[in-house]
């Protein structure tokens, strides 16, 4: 059993050759929406990797049933997910340039108020030993700790993609078995030790959490764990839009560890699938193959 603890956000995507300054007006070329967000993309990768993930999470009324409707239609558990008259949904307006470039702009909404009652609600009687529970940093860190309370205390395992930064109770950091950070995340915690150069080795944050992966891009994954440390090397492909890779990896990196992989196996499929991500356009993924679903 996997339960993801995240964010839903309704993206609204303008394509543009290049932004306006401020006070200005330009003509975009397209708009596209999608159901986004950290905690969505993310289930929707483990769904993807044959998981029936539980996603807990917190929408609006405005564009929350669409979504949910369509992550059920992925093969996300999907009951978990409340449903706030009050606000409207997280959205994240994002500009692509036709250089591929893009900049975003995230309104939290409803996952502001994501709370640690439903988390723990959610999450009742649904985890036992083997279970693993996966949080990002699009919720409230209350939120996120009882998530890792809750998989503590069941047994299950603590998976947490500190994405983004945010100030977190180093207990709760400790719980994670991965932590997992890309380059810039890890810069981050580690306030740039390493004269701004972005860090490689993951060991250096091993003193955190229990385990560690650290993603890499085009150069793969390192990962350190109490007893020993790796690299996994991404397969060279042609990158059509690098966004989502992290969501990719981590959704599937956690898939495989509820079905009970080894680490080393589930970050060799995390690998694969972050190099299939960039290779489409958005978070999506390409339809999964006999390889990737098993
Ligand atoms: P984020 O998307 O959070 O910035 P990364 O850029 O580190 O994270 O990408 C996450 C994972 O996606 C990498 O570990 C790698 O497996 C895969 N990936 C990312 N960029 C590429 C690329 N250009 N070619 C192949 N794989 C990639």
């Amino acid at each position: 059993r996997l339960a993801v603890v995240g964010s839903v956000n309704h993206d609204v995507s303008v394509l543009l050759a290049r932004r306006p300054g401020t006070g200005e007006t330009v003509f975009g070329r397209r708009v596209l929406t999608a159901v986004g967000g950290k905690g969505a993309n993310q289930a929707r990768a483990a769904a993807w990797a044959g998981a029936r993930p539980l996603l807990l999470a917190r929408v609006g009324e405005d564009h929350g049933p669409a979504m949910v409707e369509e992550l059920a239609s992925c093969g996300v558990e999907t009951a978990g997910v409340a449903h706030d008259p009050s606000v409207p949904s997280g959205t994240a307006v994002i500009t692509v340039t036709d250089d591929g470039e893009n900049a975003v702009i995230v309104v939290p909404g409803a996952n502001a108020e994501l709370t640690p009652q439903e988390v723990l609600e959610g999450l009742r009687g649904r985890l036992g030993a083997g279970s693993v529970v996966l949080a990002q940093a699009e919720v409230p860190t209350d939120a996120i700790g009882a998530a890792a309370r809750a998989a503590r205390d069941s047994g299950a395992r603590f998976v947490l993609n500190l994405a983004p930064v945010v100030p977190l109770d180093p207990e709760v950091i400790a719980l994670a078995d991965p932590l997992v950070v890309n380059q810039s995340e890890a810069a981050a915690l580690l306030g740039d030790a390493d004269d701004g150069a972005p860090p490689t080795d993951a060991g250096a944050l091993l003193g955190r959490a229990r385990s560690v992966v650290l993603t890499l891009g085009a150069g793969g994954a390192a990962v350190a764990t109490a007893q020993e440390a790796w690299t996994v090397a991404s397969p060279r492909v042609p990158v059509v839009d690098t966004t989502g890779a992290g969501d990719a990896f981590t959704g599937v990196l956690a898939a495989r560890l509820a079905e009970g992989c080894p680490l080393r196996r589930a970050v060799d499929d995390a690998t694969l699938a972050g190099a299939a991500a960039v290779q489409v356009r958005g978070a999506a993924l390409p339809p999964p193959s006999a390889e990737t679903r098993r």
